[in-house]
């Protein structure tokens, strides 16, 4: 069944001006066609009452939630071209609470004032749409882009930094995942396609993050998120 990440207005769902489109157009939705819409981390299941003009009516509210025990925030350096889509379609797909853009000293892409507004939009319609595809119950965050300097901004109970240096044993990085309390919030970041420079690592230790390695192999920056947010999500999940 369509999922849809909306507004709750009464008894009546309202959805954005795209997905109406894409409800009536792509999904060609008759009257009594049934969709679920979120709003606010919660679900609902729907019907539709009319097409033309478009009312959405409230059958009842679902229990479900497909969400991590742990809020995992992923701080993914910036990538180039269609790499950084898909990173942020697989995080969301994975469970994240909130990507957060990094710009790190060896990042290729760059995210200029100018452009940003427009970039984030985009990016957000891509974890919007992974959101809905994964039958989500609440959309990640996607709103800061920050300089390494900043991430003391990052609230998070652990903080863990993937690290090319350290490639070799897991047992730092599975030890750490295994030490996850309850409630708590875990930040796992990534570097760019350059990987992390000898400042940065000595900064982020600074700052209370923990080098760990992601095994023996040099992994992309792409595979490198998928495996550590897959390792997180497959622990919290385990039972
Ligand atoms: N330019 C670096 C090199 O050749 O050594 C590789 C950087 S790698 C493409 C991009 C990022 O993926 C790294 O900065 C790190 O965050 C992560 N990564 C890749 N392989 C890793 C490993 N074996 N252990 C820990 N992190 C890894």
């Amino acid at each position: 069944m369509q999922r849809y990440f909306g507004n709750i207005i009464g008894k009546e769902a309202v959805l954005a001006e795209s997905d109406q489109f894409h409800l009536i157009k792509v999904m060609r939705a008759r009257v009594n066609d049934q969709i679920e819409v979120v709003c606010e981390g919660k679900l609902f299941l729907c019907s539709v009452e009319s097409i033309k003009p478009l009312s959405i009516k409230i059958i009842t509210r679902l229990k479900e939630n497909n969400e991590l025990k742990n809020d995992v925030v992923l701080i993914a350096s910036l990538l180039k071209g269609e790499k950084l889509d898909l990173v942020l379609q697989k995080a969301t797909e994975l469970g994240v609470e909130e990507i957060v853009l990094l710009q790190s000293e060896r990042s290729i892409a760059k995210i200029r004032n100018l452009d940003r507004s427009f970039k984030l939009e985009r990016f957000n319609r891509i974890v919007k749409e992974a959101a809905e595809q994964s039958k989500r119950t609440r959309l990640p965050l996607l709103y800061r882009v920050i300089k390494f300097d900043q991430l003391p901004e990052i609230r998070a109970d652990i903080k863990l930094m993937a690290y090319e240096g350290e490639k070799g044993s897991t047992s730092s990085f599975l030890n750490a995942v295994k030490s996850v309390k309850s409630g708590e919030r875990i930040a796992i970041m990534i570097g760019p396609e350059g990987g992390f420079s000898e400042n940065e690592v000595n900064e982020a230790k600074e700052y209370g993050y923990k080098t760990v390695s992601l095994g023996k192999r040099i992994l992309r920056a792409e595979t490198a998120s998928f495996y550590a947010l897959s390792v997180l999500a497959a622990h919290l999940e385990r039972k």
